[in-house]
């Protein structure tokens, strides 16, 4: 009789093979034994947690086995590669070949929070009686997202003039009349002020020419639609469906919006991706042929249908692996019976699938070069603080 220990070593002896110690060479070879390139390479998910996740880089981890595990530039520049894998206006899939895992969380919370936007900041309500509080309909209005350049504007501080280069300014003026139908207010409502504020904050009357100077809460110098960039390409909501809020029979809302340059670390509003995530590249591998029924058993349990059936002759068939990258982790595949000794779930450690999802402020291609800018100032910074 076998202990659930003892059965637990056994089924991860079938996983990665061991070699016995009196098999291995006696002098370094420069190259490591299969069982620990697998383990060094690869994360080995088994049924009840995945194995091997640490990624060792140390020059002396696998010295006995004359193996230099440091990181080495030259290698890394030769082995890194980028392959996108689709590309649509609002994401981006690329895999990310040749990386340790640090870099590529750097890189996924850069994009989330160190990659300015604009964003609704400040809503002068005018008026509001809808059933909607003024913060929290200013909150909703801070996370449209706005289909504009950041790269166009400066960002403002505290004792700044809001002007043409740190403030866009919206307005949002409708009402529901009385007898008629509960309305939706929606993003397309909020329309571009590009000679900045209308709304007045004062005015001063001038005693000599008795004309009246009226200042308002922005203080442009030109309109914004007279600037080049942004002559032929209005400013507006991504989305102009976004429903902001619903107005009843005698209802109204009146406000400004003024949106200005900011990062996702402040506030989520800037964050230009809805989302960003990676995951390594799965790797499915059958330990042995499974034919027959078993086959068509192993086909069904994938709930992702990575698993095909291969005719060889005869009336067989044989199960084959079609589509690893679409593998889950679910562990269907292994679960009950000896399942784990037909098929073996590992995960690539230094290949990342990565998808970025644009709020739409700018293209996934133009945040992912934008990231890499970021990454690459932040390295030279700490160059150059270490030199
Ligand atoms: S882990 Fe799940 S998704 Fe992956 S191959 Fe097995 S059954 Fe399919």
């Amino acid at each position: 009789m076998t202990t659930e220990s003892e059965d637990s070593e056994s089924m991860e002896e079938q996983r990665t093979p061991k070699i016995p110690v009196w098999d291995l060479p006696d002098l370094p070879t420069g190259k490591l034994p299969p069982h620990l390139e697998l383990q060094r390479t690869r994360v080995l998910c088994t049924f009840d947690a995945p194995t091997h996740t640490e990624k060792i880089q140390s020059s002396g981890a696998y010295a006995s086995m004359g193996v230099d595990n440091s990181m080495q530039f030259e290698e890394f520049r030769n082995k890194f590669r980028v392959e996108v894998i689709r590309l649509t206006e609002d994401d981006l899939e690329v895999d990310m070949i040749g990386i340790d895992a640090s870099l590529a969380n750097a890189f996924r919370r850069i994009l989330i929070a160190e990659l300015p936007t604009m964003a609704i900041e400040k809503v002068l309500v005018a008026n509001n009686t809808s059933v909607i509080q003024d913060e929290v309909l200013a909150h909703r209005l801070g996370l449209i997202p706005l289909k504009v350049d950041p790269r166009l504007f400066d960002y403002i501080s505290e004792n700044d003039e809001p002007n043409e280069k740190n403030t866009i300014v919206f307005k949002l003026h409708v009402r529901c009349e009385r007898g008629s139908a509960r309305i939706k207010v929606k993003s397309d409502e909020l329309k571009w002020l590009p000679k900045g504020s209308e709304f007045v904050l004062n005015s001063e009357k001038s005693t000599a020419d008795s004309t009246s100077k009226t200042k308002t809460y922005t203080s442009f110098s030109c309109s914004q639609d007279s600037l080049p960039e942004f002559s032929n390409n209005p400013i507006a909501p991504k989305h102009d469906d976004i429903i902001i809020a619903k107005l009843g029979p005698g209802q109204e809302i009146e406000l400004e919006a003024h949106a200005v340059k900011g990062m996702g670390k402040v506030h989520a509003k800037w964050s230009p991706v809805a989302t960003t995530w990676y995951r390594m590249l799965p790797e499915v591998v059958l330990l042995q042929d499974i034919e027959d029924e078993k086959a068509e058993e192993l086909v069904k349990k994938c709930p992702v249908k990575v698993f095909d059936i291969e005719d060889i002759g005869k009336g067989r068939k044989k199960a084959t692996v079609a589509r690893p990258r679409s593998c889950t982790l679910c562990r269907e595949c292994i679960r009950g019976d000896d399942w784990d000794k037909y098929v073996s779930l590992r995960r690539v450690k230094d290949h990342f699938i990565f998808t970025i999802e644009s709020t739409g402020a700018l293209p996934p291609e133009e945040l992912f070069v934008e990231a890499v800018k970021i990454l690459e100032d932040k390295c030279m910074r700490v160059i150059s603080e270490l030199s």
